[in-house]
């Protein structure tokens, strides 16, 4: 296993943590998760609006940020771009990142929970790790969540710097055209707030 401190030494120097209150800890104990490991999806009102995708691999918060959010349509192919490695402390972060720092803005905690990963179909030999999934390119994960559920692909294209992900919603019983979470549940699953309350009550702190 890699030195989770080395993990996360890009994650620390890009942000001065005198000046925001995002977490420098590795602390993991979730109170709101019954199952390990866990999945967060951070709405993030940074210069531009986002999701950033967040998975519990070994000790960290692999992390890949998605412009429209994720959907439940699986024609929907959705750009991930993936981030630098988050600590697990951070799934619980909800509040706001001052001005002049890295991520500036508000971020909420959209959605949470726990993950399990998909074996293939075809029963084969190949170790189906989470690890083992990322290096290949090709994950396959059931998610827990309370807004999403069922199983996501995310699917490593391109080559050098031209390397993108989609985050596409596998055809199960949880796919549904007809849903868009993120404009009909656009709140908080930890505090039920909006990202107008969020940055409203961090004014008043
Ligand atoms: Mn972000």
């Amino acid at each position: 296993m890699t030195d989770k401190k080395d993990k996360l030494a890009q994650y620390k120097k890009k942000r001065d943590f005198r000046k925001t209150a995002e977490p420098a800890g590795e602390t993991a104990e979730f109170s709101w998760a019954d199952k390990r490991p866990i999945f967060v999806i951070q709405k993030h009102d940074a210069s531009s609006l986002h999701y950033d995708f967040r998975l519990e691999v070994d000790g960290v918060l692999k992390s890949w940020a998605v412009p429209k959010g994720p959907a439940t349509d699986p024609k929907t192919k959705r750009l991930a771009v993936p981030t630098e490695d988050h600590p697990l402390e951070y799934a619980d972060f909800e509040g706001v990142i001052p001005e002049g720092e890295y991520g500036a803005g508000t971020v909420m905690v959209w959605d949470r929970g726990n993950y399990e990963t998909l074996t293939k179909d075809d029963g084969g030999s190949e170790d189906d790790s989470i690890e083992k999934q990322l290096a290949r390119g090709r994950v396959t994960i059931q998610l827990h969540g309370e807004k999403l559920a069922g199983g996501y692909a995310l699917i490593r294209t391109g080559k050098g710097e031209d390397v993108r992900w989609l985050l596409i919603k596998m055809d199960d019983k949880n796919a549904d055209a007809r849903r868009n979470p993120v404009s009909s549940q656009p709140k908080s699953v930890k505090t039920g707030r909006t990202l107008n309350q969020i940055r409203k009550e961090a004014e008043k702190e």
